[in-house]
């Protein structure tokens, strides 16, 4: 039990109706006032921003990560929560586990329903993110996602519901921990790669898309992606990771003019495997696609980004990128 320091960042948790609907306006200490902080742990409020998570940026997210390696600076704190938008959560979260190099937990969480709701999510979610970040237990395990009674890895974790309180989870995985009865009861430890260095402070920041394929479709939204000065691309293909020969050709050629291209899927669940051919991933790979295993569409985009931010070299980028995925092959950062 301890010192734990909340970053606030807007999303439902911290949202009032508008006039016409719902937006984040609140700050964290009127969010923290729904919650009760458990026995033994103190609590220090840092307002980042307060907007819904759809609007972030690149900007808003390098600014999360380094706030939170500034709050780690002071070693008395044990942990963190980041309350945050349930819609790109698994996004930031991913961001800052891929730039994780402290043993000491990061924990993100929100709700489905609004800040003055009489039956809201949001006061208990923060209690067991306030347990989470406190708890000895969770001392390595990364950056982790605190929802409806359960803490999931941050690498694998995407919004499941769009308006049930069980909001998160790993489709390809179980859940890290239970957070039940003022206990954190861990049953699991993630695998994570070595963290990546913090990406430079300075300098313009890349573009990064997500193009899917679906039925009919033609190369013509990707190549629109490279022609927009796209860096990496996350291409969102069909079952195992397939889509068209003419969408490999495009591959092929984004990645010669030096485009960082991931593959993953449009399934919910298991990984993208290099099965088929005509257009499927095995083309897609032999074009120069990198499979992002079991990654959806938002976590593989920042994978790529992450890649892009810590190297201007093409082929540096594709070991960083497999390195975030936990390829053996590419080790070492
Ligand atoms: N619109 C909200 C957001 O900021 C949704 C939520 O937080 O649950 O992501």
């Amino acid at each position: 039990m301890g010192q734990v320091v909340v970053i606030s960042t807007g999303g439902t948790i911290a949202s009032r109706w508008q006039g016409s609907g719902f937006a984040a306006d609140a700050r964290g200490g009127d969010v923290l006032a729904t919650a009760a902080v458990p026995d033994g742990v103190t609590v220090r409020v840092v307002d980042l921003m307060s907007v819904n998570s759809a609007r972030l940026t690149t900007r808003d997210q390098l600014a999360l990560l380094r706030a939170v390696h500034e709050v780690l600076a002071d070693p008395a704190v044990d942990g963190i929560v980041v309350t945050h938008g349930t819609d790109t959560l698994e996004e930031s979260a991913f961001l800052l586990d891929l730039h994780h190099d402290d043993p000491r937990p990061v924990v993100f969480t929100g709700a489905q329903r609004p800040l003055e709701a009489p039956d809201g999510d949001g006061p208990r979610n923060l209690r067991d993110a306030l347990l989470t970040a406190s708890a000895e237990a969770t001392r390595g395990l990364g950056v982790l996602v605190v929802f409806d009674g359960q803490a999931h890895a941050a690498r694998g974790t995407i919004k499941v519901r769009t308006l049930a309180a069980d909001a998160f989870a790993d489709p390809s995985g179980s859940p890290i921990a239970d957070v039940k009865d003022g206990r954190v009861l861990v049953r699991r430890r993630p695998e994570r790669p070595e963290p990546l260095p913090l990406p430079p402070a300075a300098g313009a920041l890349p573009r990064v898309d997500i193009v899917m394929h679906h039925c009919d479709a033609d190369p013509l939204l990707f190549d629109a992606a490279v022609e927009a000065g796209a860096q990496g691309i996350a291409l969102v293909a069909t079952g195992a990771g397939n889509a068209t020969p003419e969408v490999a050709a495009a591959v092929g050629a984004a990645v010669s003019r030096g485009v960082l291209v991931a593959l993953t899927t449009r399934v919910p669940e298991g990984p993208v495997a290099e099965i088929y051919t005509q257009g499927g991933a095995v083309d897609l790979a032999a074009a120069g696609a990198v499979l992002t295993g079991t990654l959806r569409a938002g976590q593989a985009r920042i994978a790529v980004l992450s890649a892009v931010l810590s190297s201007a070299d093409p082929a540096e980028r594709t070991r960083l990128l497999r390195h975030a995925l936990g390829s053996t092959e590419a080790a070492t950062v």
